[in-house]
């Protein structure tokens, strides 16, 4: 017990890819939701909650529908955004930043909201990708339960790999509930967490990405 209580205040990242068991979708939705109804009505249960409530019997459906239809989505990856890449025809060949795309994810350690905006800058080469792409993108890896680091890495290095480049550079800035709501329960705070690769490995261009950057604040 105690130690998951040190990896749940430390939010240690243990592992780049999102750790899945290799039977994670043997199951169809309709099976996890069936199934995950019952578990949680059984938390609910536990807690001393009336289920026979009107206001509260649909709950075990509504919270099981929401993990797996909703907030868990981006761990399918056959519900990974289609991203069409096109040739780079105008030969475009300076920065392109997406700015203050919104972050919905949760804490991997609490499941409890993480909630900002992240920011990308690339450079294009030969391939370019439709501006929304990136946004389906980041809406997707956020949609699993995460650790910022590991966010912030996952859509980097799917956007290296979509664009054919390393010079891609992604910025997350977000806040999360069980720091706000629990624990040290401090509301003010944020957490940023920036990654990137090849040229914006020289600090002229990653300072051009953060002047352009208008970081709307987190709230
Ligand atoms: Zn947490």
């Amino acid at each position: 017990m105690e130690k998951h209580d040190h990896i749940g205040d430390n939010h240690i990242l243990t592992n780049i890819k999102t750790p899945m068991v290799p039977n994670a979708f043997d199951k169809s939705d309709d099976e996890k939701i069936a199934n995950i109804q019952v578990h949680f009505k059984k938390i609910m249960e536990e807690l001393g909650l009336d289920l026979t409530d009107d206001s509260l019997s649909g709950t075990p459906y509504r919270f099981a529908k929401m993990y797996v239809k909703e907030l868990f989505y981006g761990l399918n990856p056959a519900n990974k955004p289609k991203i069409s890449t096109f040739e780079n025809k105008y030969g475009y060949q300076k920065m392109l930043v997406e700015q203050n795309i919104t972050i919905d994810s949760s804490c991997e350690h609490h499941f409890l909201p993480i909630t900002g905006y992240a920011h990308v800058g690339y450079i294009p080469k030969d391939k370019v990708v439709g501006l929304s792409k990136i946004n389906r993108l980041v809406d997707y890896y956020s949609h699993r339960p995460q650790v910022q680091e590991r966010l912030c890495i996952q859509i980097l290095k799917d956007l290296q790999e979509t664009l054919g480049t390393e010079d891609v550079i992604v910025v997350v800035n977000a806040k999360h509930l069980c720091v706000s709501s629990r624990g040290i329960k401090d509301k003010e705070s944020f957490t940023t967490t920036v990654e990137y690769g090849g040229r914006y490995n020289e600090a002229s261009i990653r300072n051009e990405f953060f002047k352009i950057c208008d970081f709307k604040n987190v709230e």
